[in-house]
């Protein structure tokens, strides 16, 4: 038996000596030093009394040694779990007692911080972002010549925390099938060779830039211009060298902000692809006005890899995430009794295939709650499938607002706003009210010739229902955002919770 993920990346190797990864600094890595420090830092692992199927936690800056340390637990047969840099030492202490791992690896400057969280783990590493630390020592030691600890697809690869955007984070259980098969459909989807260049600037503890930028490169052979952050200026100067860009929304609004943004800074460049939160039909149009491309926007989640996108050939339509993916089956049902719901019609979405984790790491309630009894996770999204088999997602089932009895979709509120002239942005929520059970409220995000609360509800009055109309608009600076560009719409709804009490 071989190792099922990591020979995907070995077999895809189109030359030894090509280079796999470039930072901004010129440092350059081949697809040889990949699989070689990846193997070193196997045997390190191995060597610190790490078995196959134990979890070796990580929250480190991003660099490229993260990616071989990752290459390297997947060597060894162990679950790699990546952890938000932005987590506290409480949070940490958490997701280490949750997770159980043999080895955690942190940054050196947070290593006191952390050492109480990490008390009960038996070896603790360091890795900077300029790749030093004991973890990188270890590798130095080893030999990168080690052969891979078989594993079969059914085998756990990783262990991916989800956002904790509705709550407290889940880790969801990833195996090297739900990876490797992703990873190919997304090769063959989006037409990945190894004259891919992507520019990578996203960060690597969440499934769109570990597995989705970088197992989709790393399975075609093609290479990575490997970015800290966000940064839109570096990305425009980088353009002319590459091919493909993912992002978030914001990586599009920020980069629509810049000047040199235009046809000719994008001339080499293939496609840009969108995810992990909705890009509004307005940054679409702009950015296909602005360099002559459509924006790709596709849908997944941390327990589900990607499953739907829009086509690389055919029409990308603004504000929908596409067809559901060679391999995937997805529906869309009737949120209680579970019947399957005809076109336009909006329901609970389901997803069913290799793609889908297998279920929660150590909440089996939990789990079993997720799944329907045919094997569909139910993944908590509201959608509509249209008449064309685009699939539209219009708000997480946490965010449906029942008022008066009524369900109001929050993105059909927003999408009204939006549009209004002056509006930059909104986040419509619902919130506890003496009559109605929830109120519909919007948070404005205002820009020049921006009406006010009136205004906006009186643009609206001829435009929806009244039950959709909100009963106040509150106007702020910026909406609350957390590290992949997600509304947090739990924090707008603990800031107002008593505006109507
Ligand atoms: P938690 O599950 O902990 O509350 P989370 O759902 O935000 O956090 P992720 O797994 O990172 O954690 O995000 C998946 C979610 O992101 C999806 O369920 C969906 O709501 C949203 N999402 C991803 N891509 C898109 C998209 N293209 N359009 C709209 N929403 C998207
Ligand atoms: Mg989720």
């Amino acid at each position: 038996m071989t190792n099922h993920l990591f020979s995907l990346i070995r077999d895809g190797v189109p030359d030894p000596a090509k280079t796999v990864i470039e930072t901004p600094e010129g440092r350059r890595y081949a697809y040889a030093d990949l699989i070689a420090r990846a193997g070193a830092y196997a045997a390190a692992l191995r060597a610190a009394g790490v078995a196959p199927g134990d979890r070796v936690a990580v929250q480190v800056e991003k660099s490229p040694e993260v990616i071989f340390l990752y290459l390297g637990v997947v060597r060894a047969g162990a679950v790699f779990l990546p952890l938000n840099t932005a987590y506290t030492p409480a949070e940490i202490g958490y997701f280490l007692g949750d997770a159980e791992p043999t080895v955690f690896v942190c940054d050196p400057g947070r290593r006191e911080a952390l050492a109480e969280a990490a008390a009960g783990v038996r070896t603790i590493w360091t890795l900077d972002g300029a790749g030093g630390g004991s973890a990188a020592e270890a590798a130095d030691q080893q030999d990168g010549d080690v052969a891979d600890v078989p594993r079969g697809p059914e085998d756990l690869a990783a262990i991916l925390y989800t956002s904790g955007t509705t709550g407290r984070s889940k880790g969801a259980m990833l195996t090297h099938d739900n990876l490797a098969s992703n990873a190919r459909t997304l090769v063959d989807t989006w037409r990945f060779t190894a004259d891919d260049v992507l520019i990578h600037a996203l960060p690597v503890f969440h499934t769109h830039g570990l597995f989705v930028a970088t197992n989709t490169v790393l399975a075609s052979g093609g290479s990575m211009l490997f970015l800290p952050r966000l940064d839109p200026k570096l990305i425009l100067s980088l353009m002319p060298r590459a091919s493909v860009l993912m992002g978030v929304p914001t990586f599009y609004t920020r980069l629509l902000k810049e000047p040199g943004l235009t046809p000719e800074a994008a001339t080499g460049m293939r496609l840009f692809v969108s995810g992990s939160a909705p890009l509004l039909a307005e940054t679409h149009r702009e950015w296909q006005a602005r360099t002559g491309h459509a924006i790709l926007e596709r849908y997944g989640m941390t327990e589900t890899n990607m499953s739907t996108s829009n086509p690389y050939d055919g029409d990308r339509v603004a504000g929908t995430v596409g067809f559901p993916l060679p391999g995937v089956s997805l529906r869309v049902v009737d949120p209680e009794g579970g019947r399957v719901l005809g076109p336009d019609t909006v329901g609970m979405i389901e997803v069913k295939g290799r793609n889908v984790f297998q279920g929660y790491w150590r909440m089996p309630e939990k789990t079993a709650a997720e799944f329907r009894a045919d094997g569909f996770f139910i993944t908590g999204d509201l959608g509509k499938i249209d008449g064309r088999g685009y699939v539209h997602i219009v708000g997480r089932g946490k965010d449906l607002i029942i008022s008066g009895g009524f369900n109001v979709y929050p993105k059909e509120v927003e999408t009204e706003i939006d549009a209004l002239p002056g509006v930059v942005e909104s986040a419509v929520i619902g919130l506890a009210h003496p009559d109605f059970g929830e109120a519909v409220t919007a948070v404005v995000v205002g820009g020049p010739g921006c009406p006010d609360e009136a205004g906006v509800q009186a643009a609206l009055e001829n435009r929806l229902a009244r039950f959709k109309c909100p009963k106040r608009v509150l106007f702020v600076d910026e909406l609350p955002r957390n590290t992949m560009g997600k509304v947090q719409k739990n924090l707008l709804r603990e800031a107002h919770a008593g505006l109507y009490r």
